[in-house]
């Protein structure tokens, strides 16, 4: 490809929606100058198409690392003037949809690709890759991204499992929800006291069998809320609690 132009249209491919106006090489950093296109751009207000130029602001973000280094994309973006008479908004900064959302400090394509590290590893380990992958976050910020993510819709099992574990040793513990048949986690709720395990039980209907530790505040959770169904004593437990006694 002997064409630079073309080059820079493959390699910033994610960039089309914009007017690259060149490529600096910073050392540590590549530096990607922008600016919008000329066209007519909607009012957030009235609705009406204006391209009428009030004004220019700078706008840098972060986009996908290049050649292991970072990469920053300087963007021009234009203030625009609405020229409907009466209309509460004389001017707007306009947006530059699929690229970049409002407020955001990272392209698109960056925050997609940060959110799957942060999704797999979270905060210290999903900072940690990010600074090998030259788009480094911290960890407070790898958490924050991770927060962002929408969770499926809650799926109610038939076979229910349910067992405390502990956020911190004789502190904090918490009650891990999961689907006994196939293994997968449906929820978590803060506490293991009964009545955290019997609202959710009433909030979501349908739960045929419930496989649970020996102790009895959850027995009787399901007792209140859900008197039909089938209690199990799930297989580790009874194991653990015969190997006590037999080796007592
Ligand atoms: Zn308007």
């Amino acid at each position: 490809m002997r064409d630079v132009n073309k080059l820079v249209g493959v390699v910033f491919s994610g960039l089309s929606a914009l007017v690259v106006e060149g490529v600096s090489d910073e050392g540590k950093v590549i530096r990607v100058s922008a600016r919008t296109r000329d066209d007519p751009v909607p009012c957030p207000v009235c609705g009406r198409p204006t391209g009428r130029v009030h004004g220019f602001h700078g706008r840098v973000v972060a986009d996908l690392p290049v050649d292991g280094r970072r990469v920053v994309v300087s963007v021009r973006v234009r203030r625009l003037v609405c020229a409907v008479l009466g209309c509460p908004r004389q001017t707007f900064r306009e947006q530059v949809p699929g690229v970049v959302e409002r407020y955001q400090r990272r392209t698109n394509r960056l925050a997609d690709q940060l959110g799957q590290i942060v999704k797999e590893l979270a905060g210290r380990a999903g900072a940690r890759l990010s600074c090998a992958l030259a788009c480094a976050i911290s960890r407070s910020t790898a958490l924050r991204l991770l927060m962002r993510w929408t969770l499926p819709p809650l799926r109610v099992p038939r076979v229910l499992g349910v067992d405390d574990f502990a956020l911190k040793r004789r502190h904090r513990y918490a009650t891990v929800i999961i689907d006994a048949e196939t293994g997968e986690r449906i929820d978590v709720l803060p506490g293991r006291t009964a009545q955290t395990l019997a609202t959710w039980l009433r909030e979501h209907p349908g739960v045929e069998h419930v496989c649970r530790d020996g102790s009895g505040s959850y027995g009787e959770a399901i007792r209140q809320a859900l008197p039909e169904a089938v209690q199990v004593s799930d297989r580790w437990h009874l194991w653990s609690n015969l190997c006590d006694r037999v080796l007592a």
